[in-house]
Parts: structure tokens; sequence; C-alpha cells
């Protein structure tokens, strides 16, 4: 099989694996994260509970509005008073309260769990007896130094979004596809025919290809202005959609983050068929986000096939359809060092 190459890990990428591949049961992790993201750079190394309860709550009574399941527990008594507080019939100080009482149990101590001794921590656990505060890392400081936030805060609210969908819906039955002129991920509700948004497409997909071009590995941050805009690139072409690969041509198996210029740039891959080595990429990625618990598994394993080697398979058999039909094959003039 086509083996991962091993990269050293970077602070975004530690963020990245606490937020966006861990098993979620509840969508607490999202909002400490999203409340750690917002704190302002020159905070201080201390923040207690009540400072924290705020941001907190705020994220989940928004996420509440957007969807009512936010975990998988049948019933929560935080959610529960987040709920009550939408409806308006608790206080500002009595949600804040239950809070600080109810909302931090679990996800303080679960937030950093990995398998790896070595990861980094963003924050340390002060919480004993009276006190109730965190110690923020040096580590924390230096990635919000990064001017990292606002890409990580966008990613993290794409992958909380689909994850929430995920619980509501009970993907598989619903295929979660990209519409293209909206630039969102977006559910086939198979009953009313209609379709849903569920989260912008680029947020999604960046938490993989960490701002690099997923045919070049140059640097396509979004919200900056280092590096070229982004683009959400299909990577058998869209024009191969009357003809047919066994899988959506939108669906998420065959969406890449792209630079301009791989795309439709001099020298740009417009309708020819990426070489076979990214085709392995493509498949080394499907894989990846299967294997990572990504909210979209069910959705890839429904259409790509459950096994390594039958979507393995999968992909060989729409290469070689798309290769039959557009005939030219395409690689990038270069490649940056490996990102993924
Ligand atoms: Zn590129």
């Amino acid at each position: 099989m086509f083996r991962f190459t091993a990269v050293q890990p970077t602070l975004e990428d530690y963020w990245r694996s606490i937020i966006l591949f861990g098993k979620n049961s509840a969508s607490y992790k999202f909002a400490l994260g999203k409340a750690l993201l917002e704190l302002p750079p020159a905070h201080s190394e201390i923040i207690t509970l009540d400072e924290l309860a705020e941001p907190f709550a705020q994220h989940i009574c928004s996420h509440l509005k957007l969807a009512d399941k936010q975990g998988t527990a049948p019933s929560s008594q935080f959610l529960e008073a987040c709920r009550t507080f939408n409806r308006g019939e608790l206080t500002k100080e009595e949600l804040l309260a239950s809070t600080v009482r109810l909302g931090f149990g679990d996800v303080i101590d679960a937030f950093h769990v990995t398998g790896d001794p070595d990861a980094v921590r963003f924050y340390a656990d002060e919480r004993s007896g009276r006190k109730t505060q965190l110690r923020l890392t040096d580590e924390f400081f230096r990635l919000s130094k990064q001017n990292a936030a606002e890409s990580l805060s966008s990613e993290l609210e794409a992958r909380w979004r689909l994850v929430e969908t995920a619980w509501e819906l009970t993907l598989p039955q619903h295929v979660i596809e990209y519409d293209s002129e909206a630039e969102q991920l977006t559910v086939k509700l198979e009953d009313t025919h209609g379709r849903r948004p569920v989260t912008n497409c680029r947020d999604a997909l960046n938490g993989y290809q960490k701002g690099k071009c997923f045919y070049c590995f140059t640097a396509i941050v979004a919200g900056t202005s280092l590096g070229d805009p982004v683009e959400v690139d299909h990577f058998f072409p869209h024009r191969l959609k009357p003809h047919g690969l066994g899988a959506p041509i939108d669906g998420i198996w065959n969406l890449v983050l792209s630079c301009q210029q791989c795309n439709r740039g001099p020298g740009g891959k417009f309708d020819q068929v990426p070489g076979l080595r990214l085709v392995e990429r493509l498949h080394t990625r499907n894989s990846f986000l299967i294997e990572s618990h990504h909210p979209l598994r069910q959705t890839l394993m429904l259409q790509l096939g459950t096994s390594e080697t039958s979507r393995g398979q999968f992909l060989q058999a729409a290469y070689d359809r798309a290769k039959k039909l557009l005939v030219h094959e395409w690689l990038p003039a270069s490649e940056d060092d490996r990102a993924f």
C-alpha cells in the first residue's frame, strides 16, 4: 500500500489532531477549543473556569440552535440548561453558574487524550480544592501568536457542523455533496429531494491539507495574503459528471483544495486526469479520513467501499474510465516539500 510519509508535527498539527481527528461523544471539545482560540494573545497564563464559562456556554447555545443533538448521550443536564436558556427561561447568571458546575466535567481531562505521551499540551489542569483554573502553556501562546487562530477556528467550526449533522441525520442514509455555486457541503435529503447546507467546503477539507495545495504543496492558507487563493477542485474533472464514475462527482471523495496555478494557471490541470501518484495520494487521503473517524467516514465508505482494497479498486476503475474519456494526464510541474 502507498505509505504516508512521516513529518515532524507542528503545534498546529497537534491542535488539529485534538480538534479534527478525535472520536466525539459530545461537542464540548469544540466549544472549549473555540473559547481558547478566541482568547486575546496577551491573556495571562491563568484562566479561570468562571471566565471560560461565558464563551464556552455561548458556543454550545448557538450550536444547539443549529442542531439540537450535541452529544451521543441520551440526556445531559448541562445541555438541558443551555436549551432552557435559549428558550429564555434561564438568566445568563444561572446559565454561567450551571456551566461552571456541569459543563467542564469531562472535557478538560479528555481534551488532550492521545496515545502519544510526548504530545503537546495547550494547558495544564490546575483544578484542585477551591481552585478552578487552567494554566495556559507556552505552546498555547506560540500557537496563538502564529496568526493561526483564525483559520484553526474556521476549521473547528466546519468540523463541528459535520459532527452535529452526522449525529442529527444519522448518516449514511444521506449523502454529503458539494454545491459548487454556494461552495458549501450540502446534505441531500432523500425524502424531500431538497438540499441543505452543512458547512463551508474549504474549511472542512483544510484540516487534512494543512493549508497546502493538494497537488504541489504550495501554501494556500485561506484568509491571509500569503500564497495563492484556495480553490475547491474536482480531482476527476467535473465534466465527467454525465459519464458516471461510480460515485457522485461532487462527493467529498473527489474534492481537494488546490492552488490557482495547479487548477487553472498556465500548465494547470483543467480537464486532464491527475497522474497515478496523485491518485495514490487521494486514496491515502480518503483512507485517512475514514480511519480517523471523520464525520464523513460513513459517506466515504458507502461510496467507495469499506475495505482499503475495495477503495483502491474503485479509484483504479475511476482513473481508468477518466483516462479513457479525457485521455490526457497531468502532473504539477514541480512540488514543494511533501506536507501530507
Ligand atoms: Zn498547486
